[in-house]
């Protein structure tokens, strides 16, 4: 009885019953599609992030009592729904022009090859972050250096702004793939209208940046991205981290939650678990949180998240202008410090690549 007791106090002291802003449902049965433990997971309700086009409602997450990471229990069968028109992979920009594009191509190019003056200037004013991942690969800190000739695949790229990004620094060897875009072809770009295992080809970088949480099974898509890669290239993933500060602090109110969107929510710990099983090793982890962790969550707390301001139901301007810009720049710079950031990209290759001990 008294031990049972104990064993009760040490789980909520673990973070099951602890979670803000979640409803604890007891055990669960569910082994963590992380790191297969079992031991210790914990059912939750967490609020979902309502569109539209979708009702507001509650979903079931399994917590991992190992390594922290989040498993949607159940996918609810109309998904489409929580798409709708304005889900921001989809939105194309348009392309800047004139002075502005002159402006954001001198900071993309700082960003990628980490060049400084006034592009540089402009990198730290507006940030890119998807661009500056590119960095560690065009200085060869990672895998053989990224030439402008390399293969490079985006997967799951949405409209293709990234790679036509990479176009405009001379990049010129670009395919990006996704399940709904609309094929076309540019002098050094093609956009397919594809899943992962119908891509072919092998490919210098695979790129693959905050979709891996919206696939069902991230392990055959992670064994078919090291596929994709060969034994040569380097696999650079982004996600949203669990185990984080932004989960720790906002629980079913953290922005990148994102329920029931993302399917998988790994910590960095149960990410890396994953990734060994599909055949793939780790070669470096970039904490990359940005303001958006604390905005978007305080936005969501006032009762106006991303999609919600995305859609036209609620003035999040206001609700944004109420908190501390600068402040939430510091506490997410602090967290990239001490790995407890939100979102990382992981730079990977795979476990047959010549010149590198196995793992494990
Ligand atoms: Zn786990």
């Amino acid at each position: 009885m008294q031990m049972a007791a104990i064993e009760r106090d040490e789980r909520e002291a673990a973070g099951g019953a602890t979670v803000p802003f979640a409803v604890d449902l007891g055990p669960s049965a569910l082994p963590c599609s992380g790191c297969g433990g079992i031991a210790g997971n914990r059912m939750l309700s967490l609020p979902g992030e309502p569109a539209a086009t979708a009702p507001a409602a509650r979903f079931a997450y399994s917590l991992c009592g190992s390594c922290e990471s989040l498993d949607l229990v159940d996918v609810p069968a109309e998904m489409a729904g929580y798409y709708g028109g304005a889900y921001y992979s989809f939105r194309s920009g348009g392309a800047a022009r004139g002075l502005k594009a002159g402006i954001a191509r001198l900071r993309n190019r700082a960003e990628a090859f980490g060049s400084g003056g006034l592009g540089g200037l402009l990198a730290r004013i507006a940030p890119h972050a998807r661009l500056r991942q590119l960095r560690p690969l065009v200085a060869g800190a990672v895998g053989r250096p990224l030439g402008r000739d390399a293969r490079i695949l985006d997967l799951g790229c949405g409209d293709g702004g990234w790679l036509r990004q990479l176009a405009e620094l001379g990049f010129r060897d670009l395919t990006g793939a996704d399940p709904y875009l609309e094929p076309s072809e540019a002098p050094g770009l093609r956009l397919i209208r594809a899943g992962i295992d119908e891509v072919e080809g092998r490919f210098d970088l695979v790129a693959c940046s905050h979709a891996l949480e919206h696939m069902a099974d991230p392990e055959a898509a992670l064994a078919a991205m090291a596929r994709l890669a060969g034994p040569d290239g380097v696999v650079m993933v982004a996600i949203p981290l669990a185990a984080s500060y932004g989960w720790r602090r906002y629980g079913g109110e953290w922005v990148q939650l994102d329920a029931p969107r993302h399917l998988h929510l790994y910590s960095a710990r149960g990410f890396a678990s994953l990734a060994g099983r599909a055949g793939l090793e780790l070669l470096r982890t970039t904490f990359d949180a940005t303001e958006f962790m604390v905005l978007g969550s305080e936005a969501r707390l006032a009762g106006i998240g991303p999609h919600q301001r995305r859609e036209g139901l609620g003035d999040v301007k206001a609700a944004m202008r109420a908190f501390d810009r600068a402040g939430a720049r510091r506490i997410a710079a602090l967290t990239n410090r001490l790995g407890t950031a939100d979102q990382a990209t992981f730079y990977l290759r795979s476990k047959s690549a010549p010149g590198r001990p196995r793992q494990g």
